[in-house]
Order: C-alpha cells, then sequence, then structure tokens
C-alpha cells in the first residue's frame, strides 16, 4: 500500500510535533498547519490523501474547516479532540468528518485510525461499482436484497435490511445518531433515535449470533455506530 500524504492540522506545538514525529518514524508523507485557515488553504492546494484536524484551532472552528474542505473534496477526515463533549465530535462527524480521536490519544491509536483510513480509502476505490457487499462471513447482495452470513441467510426486517446497507456503504466510517435516523426514517426526533437503538440492538444480535467472536458493528455510546471492516 502506497503511504499516503497526510495533512496535520494542529495549533498545539506539542501534538503537532508528536504527531509529526510519529508519522515520520512510520515513513508517513506529511504537511503541517498551525492554523484552520492555513489548514483548508494547504488542503486545497496540496490535495492531502488524509487530514488530521484538530477542533480547537486559534482562528476558526475546525468544523468550520470541514465544511469548507467538504465543499470541493472527500478527503477522509480524523477529528482530534481535547473536548470530550460528544456534541463537538457529533457536530464534526455531521459535516463530514469520518472518524476521531479525542486527546490523550496513544501513538498506536493513531496509527490504527490511519490504516484503518488506508484500508477504507483502498476499498471505495475498488468497489463503488459492485453490487455485492463482502466483509468477513457477511455478504449482501444488493440487486436480489438477500443477507448472508457465514453462507446462511438471514432474513431482515426492511428497517434492518436498511440500516445495514447504510453501515455497510459507509463501512470504517462512524455515522451519527442524526444520519441515521434521517437516511432512514426521513426525519430525527427523539423517538427516532430511541427506535434506532432497538432496531440496532436486533440486528447485531442476528448479526452476532452465528459467531460471537466477530463483531460487526461498534456502539459508539451518545455519538452513534459503525461497521467495522474486518
Ligand atoms: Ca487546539
Amino acid at each position: 500500500m502506497n503511504k499516503p500524504l497526510i495533512l496535520v492540522v494542529e495549533d498545539d506545538s506539542s501534538v503537532r510535533n508528536l504527531i509529526a514525529a510519529t508519522l515520520k518514524a512510520n515513513e508517513y508523507n506529511f504537511i503541517t498547519a498551525a492554523s484552520g485557515k492555513e489548514g483548508a488553504s494547504q488542503a486545497a492546494t496540496r490535495s492531502p490523501d488524509i487530514i488530521l484536524l484538530d477542533l480547537g484551532l486559534p482562528d476558526m472552528d475546525g468544523v468550520e474547516v470541514i465544511k469548507q474542505v467538504r465543499g470541493w473534496a472527500i478527503t477522509p477526515i480524523i477529528v482530534i479532540s481535547a473536548r470530550s463533549d460528544d456534541t463537538d465530535k457529533i457536530a464534526a462527524l455531521d459535516a463530514g468528518a469520518d472518524d476521531y480521536l479525542t486527546k490523550p490519544f496513544s501513538v498506536e491509536e493513531l496509527l490504527a485510525r490511519i490504516r484503518a483510513t488506508q484500508r477504507r480509502l483502498a476499498y471505495s476505490n475498488n468497489a463503488s461499482s459492485s453490487s455485492v457487499f463482502e466483509n468477513g462471513g457477511l455478504k449482501i447482495d444488493y440487486a436480489a436484497g438477500c443477507v448472508f452470513l457465514d453462507g446462511e441467510e438471514l432474513h431482515l426486517t426492511s428497517i434492518e435490511y436498511k440500516l445495514l446497507c447504510l453501515l455497510a456503504q459507509n463501512v470504517g466510517k462512524v455515522l451519527t445518531h442524526k444520519f441515521i435516523t434521517q437516511n432512514v426514517w426521513g426525519s430525527c426526533w427523539d423517538n427516532d433515535i430511541a427506535s434506532l437503538r432497538v432496531f440496532m440492538a436486533t440486528l447485531r444480535k442476528k448479526l452476532e449470533s452465528a459467531d460471537s467472536e466477530k463483531q460487526y458493528i461498534q456502539t459508539h455510546i451518545g455519538v452513534g455506530y459503525r461497521m467495522v471492516r474486518l
């Protein structure tokens, strides 16, 4: 796999230096920016493959940077946030971020997120026109509307099927409750989020009953769900 060019947008020089040293030690190509304005401009002129973006920037909110970048590019954005407040992560994900890391994070965690993003990029470059989705023992035949788990057909309700397809189409990406309910029900009331929890619980039970070792869907408490690429 080619090493991607990573743009690091972080105003705190100690964190920026730590990330830079980690990327360098792992032979990644990278560029850095210390403000939101500089980050957005580097994103436009250097076309990075992945953006690591701090949310708390001196000149503008990181969420604004995401909105600007999303105006012209689908570059994966991993948000780095010191804030433990879920609303910031949710705002970033809803604005188009792909994943998040909460400070303090370990170097291993950072590298794991970058590798997961690289795998997702490689996958989406190959699979965009495919009518069959496969992940571990899970197979979705979109044309037939059938789902198989370890070769056995799974019987899903229409809402469970819609949820599974939405997660599969965004495999590797954290989807917020709001994003999911808007796509499945077309609305986002508190009742929809309560229903989502129930449907997700039954879907997970069906997916994980056959082989409890494999966990296809991760819960991000207070934020949303992600299908893991196995
Ligand atoms: Ca900061």
